[in-house]
């Protein structure tokens, strides 16, 4: 790993040592801010978890991949029907010892400190952050969310004190807005179902502790243009550098892009599904890789799609629905309700992992029905498609507040998804003059996120070098 200098010394290239959590959100754009950094002419290094491990045969070849060996997962963090907290807490738990171990080790093998410029560790991930910081290695703590949630997050305990989060909230108190993260509503905040402030808090202070005592600077996949005045706050907020180098799955001017990491191979045969469909004409409906729901509501969005009368293409993908009874299997989607099929006939496709890029990308697609998770939030964004939202957890809420409010690009499915709510949205947002004018403004959004430039990308290779 050296480098030929213009004065002819060759000199010994400065490493940037990666992780993420194992999810599907985190870890494509951790690998994708590998392979810029890496075309920015850092040497990198991908530390990771044998739970949903990348495949270093599909990504950039020049990128190491080294596997922490986390200590056997609780089913706490596998099951998914457990909450993304319980997720958060046991992941942190489990990587805490092993990634301090494989990161010591890393430090002696390639040749000590100097060769390491800083990890970039995920900024949920308070244990990889601490361990690297104690390490006496430079951290920079990557996020996948948005600038707006990440203030949301590190607002909490504040909220708390304030009342805005103590459940249950008094109805009048929902649509209050919250002093000092407008545009957003006491409804809009980070939540988690079925665990309480406190836990959510103890994991709040865990991060914020962390970022305090180890941090040298924020990365986030988001873009000035989109985020300008939550990305000024963030700055003044934490007192350090924030690097908004998104949408990354858009900068790869200089290097190719890794393949997608998925829970499921992608069924291509929904692209020529598509081909054969008018433009605009498809909506595209996916939860994401997490988010589930219980039997009820999917049936209520089965039943709602096929009263729209509108041709969609669904993402149903194993473990979506709660408590499909354990005969599915952990591999097996979730039963479609009785009739249905014979009801949509050839006008609806269902798939279980779609590749989801491409699909936003194709002219067939008129809305995106989406959970508001940040990456389909932003992938939807750059092809300018707008969005019929359905938060389920933690930032989504807040996300799901700026595409409707804040953006003008999408409208709520509604606070209890019901058939005919479901069926009379899906119309007004395909066909109606609302749907026209969202796909307008969306059409201005993808603009600005193609002129976001690469320059925050070349600050931060800059950066690194100065650790
Ligand atoms: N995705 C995909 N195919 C699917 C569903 C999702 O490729 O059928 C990808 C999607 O493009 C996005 C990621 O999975 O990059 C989901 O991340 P997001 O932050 O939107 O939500 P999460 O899964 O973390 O809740």
């Amino acid at each position: 790993q050296e480098q030929q200098l213009s004065n002819g010394v060759r000199r010994r290239r400065r490493r940037v040592v990666l992780f993420s959590l194992p999810f599907q959100g985190h870890l494509n754009p951790t690998l994708k801010l590998a392979a810029l950094l890496h075309a920015g002419g850092l040497a990198v290094t991908v530390l990771h978890t044998d739970f949903n491990a990348p495949d270093p045969a599909r990504h950039h070849p020049e990128l190491t991949f080294v596997p922490i060996h986390e200590t056997p997962l609780p089913d706490a963090a596998v099951s998914p029907d457990s909450d993304i907290l319980a997720k958060l807490l046991a992941l942190n738990a489990a990587c805490a010892a092993p990634f301090r171990d494989a990161l010591a080790s890393l430090l002696l093998c390639s040749g000590g400190h100097d060769d390491v410029a800083c990890a970039v560790v995920d900024g949920q991930c308070y244990a990889a952050m601490r361990a690297a910081g104690e390490l006496g290695v430079p951290v920079l703590a990557l996020r996948t969310d948005s600038a707006a949630a990440l203030r949301n997050m590190l607002a909490i305990p504040r909220l708390r004190d304030a009342g805005y989060c103590l459940l249950p909230i008094k109805e009048e108190k929902l649509d209050e807005p919250v002093p000092g993260l407008e545009p957003l509503r006491v409804r809009d905040l980070i939540r988690v179902d079925g665990c309480d402030a406190g836990e959510l808090c103890s994991f709040v202070a865990s991060v914020a502790g962390a970022v305090g005592a180890w941090v040298s600077g924020v990365v986030l996949n988001t873009f000035e243009a989109i985020e300008e005045p939550e990305l000024a706050a963030l700055r003044r907020e934490l007192s350090l550098p924030a690097f908004a180098v998104g949408p990354l799955h858009m900068l790869f001017r200089r290097a190719p892009a890794p393949a997608e990491q998925g829970p499921h191979a992608p069924d291509r045969s929904c692209l020529a599904w598509l081909d054969a469909r008018p433009p605009r004409s498809v909506l595209y409906v996916s939860l994401g890789s997490l988010a589930c729901v219980g039997r009820g509501v999917f049936e209520e969005m089965a039943w709602g799609l096929a009263g729209s009368g509108v041709p969609f293409l669904w993402v149903v993908r194993p473990g979506f629905v709660t408590g499909a009874g354990a005969s599915d299997g952990e591999e097996a989607p979730p039963p479609l309700p009785d009739g249905f099929e014979e009801e949509i006939k050839d006008r609806g496709k269902i798939v279980r992992w779609a590749p989801q890029r491409e699909v936003l990308a194709h002219e067939a697609i008129g809305t995106f029905w989406t959970h508001c998770g940040w990456n389909s939030t932003l992938e939807s964004v750059c092809e300018g498609v707008p969005m019929l939202v359905q938060p389920c957890f933690a930032d989504q809420m807040v996300t799901a507040r700026y595409v409707t409010h804040e953006w003008g690009v999408g409208m709520a499915v509604g606070e209890v998804v019901e058939r005919g709510r479901v069926a009379q949205a899906v119309k007004k947002v395909m066909a109606g003059g609302d749907g026209a004018q969202m796909r307008e403004r969306a059409r201005h959004l993808k603009m600005q996120a193609s002129d976001a430039t690469s320059s925050a990308m070349d600050g931060l290779v800059q950066y690194i070098m100065s650790l």
